[in-house]
């Protein structure tokens, strides 16, 4: 990726900035771009939208090195602009690859960017915190769109909904967590079955 130079916004830039955290987790969380601060250390949500995230994420019971996190593009656009459909496009590759590697088994996206990858057409104030169980790739990932912490850091209502929804969040993860149990179990139950057949 450092060497691919059809990247679009790759030439004012310092640093890639492609994902940091922990690459065993079941949870990728997906922001926009890298600012200023993520452009001068190559991470994502170093800044202050990050130190919000940071506190964010214990409201779910969560701590940042369980999650991955990464963005739609991996540079930074100038002056912090919002990505164009053609830098999402050309990164999108990248990013598919790294939804292959991490192999999440929920994404939380961050703005309504990221959310558009999943879950087009709509528009997020109808649908932050709220679990969607998609197929992508042959694979069934529940997205859960959130607000961008920026957004919040702009509007004190926009960051009453997130805590919100973050806090709402925990349930989410307890019920998918139960219902992976129960899928287990099920599936154990059918084995033990069958060998009782033979
Ligand atoms: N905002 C983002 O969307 N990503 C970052 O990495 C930092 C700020």
């Amino acid at each position: 990726m450092e060497k691919d130079d059809s990247l679009p916004l790759r030439s004012d830039v310092t640093k890639l900035v492609f994902g940091t955290g922990n690459t065993e987790a079941k949870i990728l969380a997906v922001g926009e771009g890298p600012g200023f601060n993520e452009n001068q250390q190559g991470i994502p949500f170093v800044g202050q939208a990050g130190k919000l995230l940071d506190k964010l994420f214990p409201l779910a019971g969560l701590e940042r090195k369980e999650v991955f996190i990464t963005n739609i593009v991996h540079h930074r656009p100038p002056e912090n602009r919002d990505p164009l459909p053609n830098e999402i496009e050309a990164y999108g590759k990248y990013l598919d690859k790294i939804i292959q590697i991490i192999d999440p088994e929920i994404i939380i996206t961050l703005g309504r960017y990221s959310m558009a990858k999943f879950l087009p057409n709509i528009f997020i104030s109808a649908v932050h915190g709220k679990r969607y169980d998609i197929t992508w790739n042959g694979k069934m990932i529940t997205v859960i769109p959130m607000y961008h912490p920026a957004a919040s850091l702009r509007n004190s209502n926009i960051l009453e909904l997130e805590k919100t929804d973050f806090v709402n969040l925990k349930e989410i993860l307890k019920k998918i967590e139960n219902e992976k149990k129960t899928k287990e179990t099920e599936s154990a139950k059918v084995k033990v079955e069958q060998m009782n057949l033979v």
